[in-house]
C-alpha cells in the first residue's frame, strides 16, 4: 500500500515519516483509540477534490471519543479545516481515503479510560475499491457475533473493538466470501464486517434500526434519504432475520470504503435473481453523482478541499 507523505500529528502537518508514537502507548496496548474514515471524491470537470459529509464523520468521532472519555480540544468544524489543510499539503488530484485517529497517548501501564492524555492525528491515501466484487458480491453469515453495547459499544468506532470486524472478516474471505454478515447476540442481522445493511422486499428498503448493534453509517443515512427523496421507497429499520436474507429481492452493504455494494448471493444461495437488482443499481449510481457534487440538491454533502 502507499503510505502518506504527510500527517496531521501533535498538532501540526508533518512529513509522515515523522508522525510516530512509542511501543509503550496506551491506544496501541489496549486499543483505546476511536478513528474514523472519510472519503474525498476527485471531480474532473470543476477540478476540485470534495469530501463526502465530513460534518458529520467528525461529529461522529467526537461521540466515538466521548465514549472512551477522551477530551479533545478540537470541534468539528476545527477538524475539517485541518483536512483540507492535509489534502492541499498532499496535492492530491484523485480520490483518496482520510483515517482520523484519536488515542490515549500515554506511555504508562495500566487499563483504564481515566486521567489519560488524548491526541488526534490524521493521515490519507488515494483509495479506490474496498470490497474488490462490489457489483456481484458472495457473503456468508459469521459465526462470530457481533459485540453487544453492553460489551463494547459498535455505535463508537473503537479501535480495539475492531478485532471483532477482523475476525469477521479474515474467516469469511479464507472460507472463499467477499464478506460475512454477522448476527446480534439474540440473533437478528447487525450489519458487515465494517458495513451497514440494506434488503429490499417486495420493494420495501429494510436496515435494522441503530439498537441492533451496528455502527450508526454516515452511507447509511445518505441512501436512506436517497431512497426516499430520490426513488419515493418506503424504509423501515426494523430487526431484520438471518432467513429473511435467504429469500429478498435485494441485498446490499453500505460503508465510507465499500460504498454501495451489491450482494447477488448469500451462503451459495442466490439472492433474488443473482444478479445485482434494479433498486440497487439505482441507489449506486444516485450515490455515485452525489459523492461528486453532481446533485445540485446535495451539494450541501460536498465541501470542497481547493
Ligand atoms: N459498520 C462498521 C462496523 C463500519 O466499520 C463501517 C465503516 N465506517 C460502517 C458500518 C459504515 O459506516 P460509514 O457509512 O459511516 O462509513
Amino acid at each position: 500500500m502507499i503510505l502518506p507523505k504527510y500527517a496531521y500529528f501533535k498538532g501540526e502537518i508533518v512529513p509522515y515519516s515523522e508522525a510516530k508514537v512509542g511501543v509503550m502507548t496506551h491506544a496501541l496496548n489496549y486499543g483505546t483509540a476511536v478513528f474514523g474514515g472519510i472519503r474525498a471524491y476527485w471531480n474532473d470537470e470543476e477540478e476540485q477534490l470534495f469530501l463526502f459529509r465530513p460534518l458529520d464523520h467528525y461529529r461522529r468521532l467526537l461521540q466515538s471519543a466521548k465514549l472512551l472519555c477522551m477530551a479533545l480540544n478540537q470541534t468539528p468544524e476545527d477538524l475539517i479545516e485541518i483536512t483540507k489543510k492535509l489534502l492541499r499539503t498532499e496535492g492530491y488530484r484523485c480520490d483518496v481515503y482520510v483515517r482520523p485517529l484519536a488515542y490515549k497517548a500515554d506511555e504508562v501501564i495500566g487499563v483504564r479510560l481515566h486521567d489519560l492524555t488524548d491526541e488526534i492525528t490524521i493521515f490519507s491515501i488515494p483509495f479506490d475499491r474496498y470490497v474488490a466484487n462490489d457489483t456481484d458480491a458472495h457473503v456468508t453469515v459469521s459465526s462470530w457475533r457481533r459485540i453487544d453495547d453492553n460489551t463494547i459499544p459498535a455505535r463508537g468506532k473503537i479501535s480495539g473493538a475492531y478485532v471483532n470486524s477482523a475476525l469477521i472478516k479474515t474467516d469469511a474471505m479464507r472460507a472463499g466470501f467477499d464478506e460475512a454478515l454477522v448476527l446480534t447476540q439474540d440473533g437478528h442481522l447487525s450489519e458487515g464486517s465494517a458495513e451497514n445493511i440494506f434488503m429490499v422486499r417486495d420493494g420495501v428498503l429494510i436496515t435494522p434500526p441503530v439498537t441492533e448493534n451496528i455502527l450508526e453509517g454516515i452511507t447509511r443515512r445518505s441512501v436512506i434519504e436517497l431512497a426516499k427523496e430520490e426513488l419515493g421507497l418506503q424504509v423501515i429499520e426494523r430487526p431484520i432475520d438471518r432467513t429473511e436474507v435467504y429469500i429478498c429481492d435485494e441485498f446490499f452493504l453500505t460503508g465510507t470504503a465499500a460504498q454501495l455494494t451489491a450482494v447477488t448471493r448469500v451462503d451459495h444461495r442466490p439472492i433474488g435473481d443473482g444478479k445485482m437488482g434494479p433498486i440497487t443499481a439505482k441507489l449506486r449510481e444516485l450515490f455515485q453523482q452525489a459523492v461528486r457534487g453532481r446533485l445540485k440538491k446535495y451539494r450541501h454533502w460536498n465541501v470542497g478541499v481547493y
